[in-house]
This record gives structure tokens, sequence and C-alpha cells, in this order.
């Protein structure tokens, strides 16, 4: 069982700070931002590479999440990350997209 999928099922600690059915979220134990949260789906699903036509509401889903953690902690705003593949800068292959945020100047971080 992945790492991922142990905190889903409560077999390893982790900070939650939302949760549903379908949807996890809880704070990366090596923050790269003041603010800085882990989206991932319930379901393992390896990345984006690995998602099916099924998952296509989903995903969508996770997006709607992000949105709705953001205004449940008050962000002002934020950046949707998802690494895919070891050359994309994966490290854990269940799908996760990174939230990042509490920037007093978010351009100082832009990556894009
Ligand atoms: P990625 O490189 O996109 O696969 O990102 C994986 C992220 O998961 C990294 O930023 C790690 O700091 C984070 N991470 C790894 N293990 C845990 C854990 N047990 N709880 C919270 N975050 C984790
Ligand atoms: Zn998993």
């Amino acid at each position: 069982m992945c790492i991922f999928c142990e905190i889903v099922n409560k077999k390893a600690p982790a900070s939650i700070i939302y949760e549903d059915d379908l949807s996890l979220v809880f704070k990366n134990i090596r923050p790269s931002a003041p603010i800085h949260l882990l989206i991932i789906p319930k379901k393992h699903i390896g990345s984006i590479d690995h998602i099916n036509p099924e998952d296509e509401l989903l995903v969508g889903h996770l997006l709607y999440v992000a949105k709705k953690v953001a205004s449940q902690e008050n962000l002002l705003g934020y950046k949707l990350v998802v690494n895919v593949g070891k050359e994309g800068g994966q490290e854990i292959f269940h799908l996760h997209i990174h939230l990042l945020s509490g920037w007093n100047n978010a351009r100082d971080k832009d990556i894009i």
C-alpha cells in the first residue's frame, strides 16, 4: 500500500484539514511554501498519466476541493502544481495536487 493510501486508511498519520467521500487534503510534511497542502483522491491513481476516462469527474472534483479549501482557509491566492512522472519531479506515485500559498509576495515564487 502506498504512503498516501495509508493516510487515506488512517494507517499513517497526517494533519488532515479536509475530507469527503472522494478526496482528502492534508499538510505537506516538508512544506515548500508557508502554506503547502496536498489534495489527493482516496482512490489510488498513480499520476495524471494513469487517469482513465472514468476518472475525469474525480479529477475535476479535486480542483473543486482546492477552491473550497482555499476559501475555508481564507487564502487570497494560491498556486496549484501537479508533478507528473519521475522526470516531472514526481516522488510519490499517488496522484496529488500541491496547493501552495501564504507568501507576502507571490511573485517571488513564480516558476512559470
Ligand atoms: P511529488 O514530488 O509531487 O511526488 O510530491 C510529494 C510530496 O509529498 C513532497 O512534497 C513530500 O514532502 C510530501 N510528502 C511525502 N510524504 C508525506 C507524508 N507522509 N505526509 C505529508 N506529505 C508527504
Ligand atoms: Zn495510493
